[in-house]
């Protein structure tokens, strides 16, 4: 048998630090991170059987079928089984699809899930996404923070370091707007940890709340022993 693949699925509120920790375990671990949102745009453009149905989906205004996402990200594992290390991004989004998952990894045998769960306060959230800026250059987009510790605040205070243009924060980082976006995700993510907690997944609990490079660190020595 070949040697196990190492799977990490995230867990935590926007704000939590999830996106940052993903990108230190690409930068610094050789994890890849499978965004089933790349993956879609890329079968659209090869115009794939999954991707001609997905591009049908969207074209008539609707959602995109569970069993499809599935079925396609379960088609890149096969393909890619001598891929290591990787982050699952944006899958699994419902019960359904961490089911089909959760099939694929019992006859796979030799994938390796984790969950790794990002615990912290929602009005830390509410502060932490509050302080967050957003490049007003459509094409540029950088993300940065004001919050102390963050380690994203801009070199210039309200201009982006990459291309000079004006800070904004985004409609959906205004406070009414968290809030809601909170209320929506932990309502989602509950359905998704309810199912793991009755498959046996094994999960690390991380406290989010403290600079990202310690939260990275204790990841990392949790990585190195299994
Ligand atoms: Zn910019």
């Amino acid at each position: 048998m070949s040697e196990a693949t190492s799977v990490l699925l995230f867990f935590g509120l926007p704000g939590s630090g999830k996106g940052t920790l993903s990108a230190l375990c690409t930068q610094h671990l050789s994890y890849e991170q499978l965004s089933t949102g790349n993956l879609c745009r890329e079968h659209i453009a090869k115009r794939s059987e999954i991707g001609k149905q997905i591009d049908f989906a969207i074209q008539s205004g609707k959602l995109v079928d569970d069993s499809l996402i599935t079925s396609m990200v379960l088609e890149w594992f096969t393909q890619n089984i001598a891929q290591k290390r990787v982050i699952l991004d944006g899958f699994p989004r419902t019960a359904i699809q961490a089911q089909g998952l959760d099939e694929f990894v019992k006859k796979a045998q030799n994938l390796k899930p984790l969950l790794v769960q990002l615990t912290i306060a929602e009005d830390v959230v509410v502060d932490r996404l509050g302080a967050r800026r957003t490049c007003s250059n459509r094409s540029c987009q950088a993300v940065y923070s004001l919050a102390e510790g963050s380690g994203l605040m801009p070199l210039v205070a309200g201009q982006c370091d990459t291309c000079s243009s004006a800070l904004i924060t985004r409609r959906d980082d205004e406070t009414a707007a968290i809030k809601e976006r909170l209320k929506l995700y932990r309502a989602h993510e509950q359905a998704l940890l309810d199912f793991y907690a009755g498959a046996g997944y094994p999960k690390l609990q991380l406290e989010a709340n403290r600079p990202i490079e310690q939260v990275f660190e204790d990841l990392k020595q949790h990585l190195v022993k299994i």
